[in-house]
């Protein structure tokens, strides 16, 4: 059967407002990116990165979903059990505009997590007090649920389970700082980049030296722009090619 695998970053909410990390070189919203997303930042200083992540939750409460999360929550919609939608973004907005099913590989903005048992609940747009306690175990050690540098990402089981699974391939807006699109990309015949900007490959010891080149479409377009060129593709691989 064929599948689609969608692999998104901070350029699908970018058209929201949403700010991230790499806007600015190792800044976040004029904070030091170790302090406030490494194991370290928080075992220094817990009240620092909880009022950090408190003013994010506040932030994104008056955020909207933009076309690109729209179009892609119809998607999921049209072709439902036949998109794996995996997301590096902490946003909400993809389930905002409608979307059941995308799976968050670096956490979630709002919910927390218990340090004890790892449950994770959701908490909105409130700020953690820090009398939280967690509803599945009662432990009083809870945290935000978002991944930090330093710690293990468990969802990232998923990118590979995907891979397996899918015939078609969409990384958009995720320039592969991260997470590596390339050696995705070479895993399918069928691929769609979508990007605003050409990005240079991070070895020159790739044959290639722009990360489009290791996709069979690339369209260089804001996601929110893109979603037309996007779908027509889509359209053919799942209803025509073989
Ligand atoms: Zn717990």
């Amino acid at each position: 059967m064929k599948k689609i695998m969608i692999l998104s970053g901070a350029g699908l909410s970018a058209e929201s407002g949403i700010r991230t990390f790499r806007d600015h070189d190792g800044l976040w919203e004029n904070h030091d990116v170790m302090k406030v997303c490494s194991t370290q930042g928080w075992i220094a200083d817990r009240q620092y990165v909880t009022r950090f992540y408190n003013d994010r939750r506040c932030d994104l409460e008056f955020k909207e979903p933009n076309h690109a999360h729209t179009m892609l929550a119809q998607l999921e919609h049209d072709y439902r059990g036949r998109v794996i939608h995996l997301t590096q973004n902490i946003d909400n907005l993809m389930e905002k505009a409608g979307a059941k099913d995308v799976t968050h590989l670096h956490g979630t903005l709002t919910d927390l997590r218990c340090e004890a048992c790892t449950e994770t609940f959701n908490v909105g747009y409130a700020p953690q007090e820090g009398n939280e306690y967690c509803p599945n175990c009662g432990n009083k050690r809870v945290r935000h649920n978002v991944v930090m540098f330093g710690e293990a990402a468990p969802e990232y089981s998923q990118l590979q389970e995907a891979i397996r699974q899918c015939t078609l391939f969409i990384a958009i807006g995720t320039s592969g700082a991260v997470i590596d699109i390339i050696p995705i990309a070479k895993e399918f015949k069928h691929s769609i980049l979508i990007d605003p900007k050409r990005q240079k490959t991070a070895s020159k010891f790739d044959p290639h030296s722009y990360i489009d080149e290791y996709f069979e479409h690339f369209i260089q377009k804001k996601a929110g722009e893109a979603m037309d060129d996007m779908m027509a593709i889509i359209k053919e691989h799942m209803d025509y090619r073989l």
